[in-house]
């Protein structure tokens, strides 16, 4: 029998929990035996005393295993049970292509996903922007789509991993969210909790990404891949760049055309191509769909060629509640701004740099996103072809084009557009789209 104030006194002074100390905590914020002060005094030990990699193991199994654990035994999957997760970025569209692109080459894709926080953009209000598409199906119904689609990306349960929930409402207005071993354990419960074979971490450098430096992201890929894999899930690594939107769009409508576009080959922004790629081709060879990377890539290339990647979605989009006909008839299905107009340079040159935060916050300050967690999204403002770094930038190339609802809305970003993207006379070496994998190997 612990208590929790001893457990607290511990991590205080800087002494490493045993995995029973840990779960005993964890269970009693589950079961609200540990109040909102002993979270917060707890996550403030681990913010300055930090935790080691068996604690922050044996942390991450107690938050996921403090709701249900989905078991998909009884599915008979013919297939691996495999994942991707960002740490969020703008314009980064990727989930929707990619579990369907792992779909249509034999993996089973149950991707649980969350709503935009700050300047990210969330995979689940894109989603929302389709009439009809339900992010919180039925136990049955999530599982029939991941069967029948092999991709389902809903919302998450309040019986999955329900200790972080309140772990993570504590850590928001105590100033303890920054702190790798909690981020890594928050993350990580949530996700294992679906009950995956293997996982993908995308984890974010640059302007827009969640952690501030690339020093930071590459020890928090290092920490999720030792911890994911310490807790029994075969997890590696890509970090890449969110020096700039990733996509052509950053919106939740206009992200979704944009999948679609990609899905079906009428558009592939090229960067946006080679995250996707590198992300599924990951994802193929750690599940052991290929043999290697040139052969995931070759998969991944006939599934998009022949029109299966974008079969997979179409079903998924239906399965959930939305059209029957979305791949082919989206654009009768998007909401659509009033205002479109381009967003011109002051000068001209190349585009050299973007703040990739100050443009997610353009798309939040039209309504594209929530400052409050109970604020109701606007799907259809937000950027579309935006330039990319390195583009060079005459008195009449659009920076972007701004879809707003008012001309008010428009100006006011419009002229966030221009103070977020630098001009200079000389071109800048361009950013890779992928700066590194890693591996169990490399913690
Ligand atoms: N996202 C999460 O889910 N948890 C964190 O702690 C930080 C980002």
């Amino acid at each position: 029998m612990y208590l929790p104030q001893e457990i607290i006194r511990k991590k205080r002074d800087n002494i490493a929990l045993t995995a029973d100390e840990i779960n005993f905590f964890i269970q009693g914020v589950a079961k609200n035996t540990v109040s909102e002060g002993q979270i917060a005094a707890f996550a403030m030990a681990v913010y300055f005393n930090d935790m080691t990699m068996d604690e922050r193991v044996a942390l991450t199994c107690a938050m996921r295993d403090s709701g249900m654990v989905i078991d998909w035994g009884h599915m008979n999957f013919d297939g691996p049970i495999v994942d991707k997760h960002s740490t969020g970025g703008v314009g980064d569209v990727t989930s929707l292509m990619l579990g369907a692109m792992v779909a249509a080459c034999g993996g089973y894709v149950p991707m649980i996903s969350g709503r935009g926080l700050g300047h990210t953009g969330g995979t689940l209000d894109k989603l929302e922007s389709i009439p009809g598409y339900n992010i919180t199906p039925s136990n049955e119904v999530f599982g029939k789509v991941t069967k029948e689609a092999g991709v389902a990306i809903i919302g998450q349960t309040g019986d999955l991993a329900p200790a972080d929930k309140r772990v993570y409402a504590t850590r928001d207005v105590t100033a303890t969210v920054d702190n790798i071993s909690l981020i890594t354990a928050s993350i990580l419960s949530k996700k294992l909790a679906a009950g995956l074979d293997y996982l993908v971490m995308d984890v974010k450098v640059g302007s827009g990404a969640f952690m501030p430096t690339y020093a930071a992201s590459e020890e928090l890929a290092k920490s999720i891949v030792a911890v994911a894999n310490g807790a029994g899930t075969c997890t590696s690594a890509l970090l890449t760049d969110m020096n700039q939107v990733l996509a052509s769009t950053a919106g939740n409508a206009l992200e979704v055309r944009e999948a679609v576009q990609f899905l079906t080959g009428e558009y592939r922004n090229p960067r946006l191509y080679a995250v996707t790629m590198a992300l599924c081709a990951e994802m193929l060879v750690i599940s052991k769909l290929a043999s290697d990377l040139p052969q995931a890539r070759a998969k991944l290339q006939t599934v998009l060629d022949n029109g299966q990647a974008a079969e997979r979605f179409g079903k998924m989009v239906a399965g959930l509640g939305g059209p029957t006909d979305f791949i082919d008839n989206y654009d009768n299905y998007l909401d659509k701004a009033e205002i479109i107009k381009p967003v011109f340079a002051e000068t001209t040159g190349f585009a050299t740099a973007m703040d990739t935060r100050g443009l997610g916050m353009a798309v939040v300050g039209m309504g594209g996103g929530r400052r409050v967690a109970s604020d109701s999204i606007d799907y259809a403002v937000g950027l579309s072809n935006m330039i990319r770094l390195g583009d060079e930038v005459y008195a009449d190339t659009p920076l972007a084009m701004v879809h707003a609802r008012t001309e008010a809305q428009w100006q006011e970003a419009a002229k966030a557009v221009r103070a977020n993207i630098s001009i200079a006379d000389t071109q800048s070496e361009p950013t890779p789209e992928v700066y590194r994998r890693i591996g169990e190997q490399d913690v």
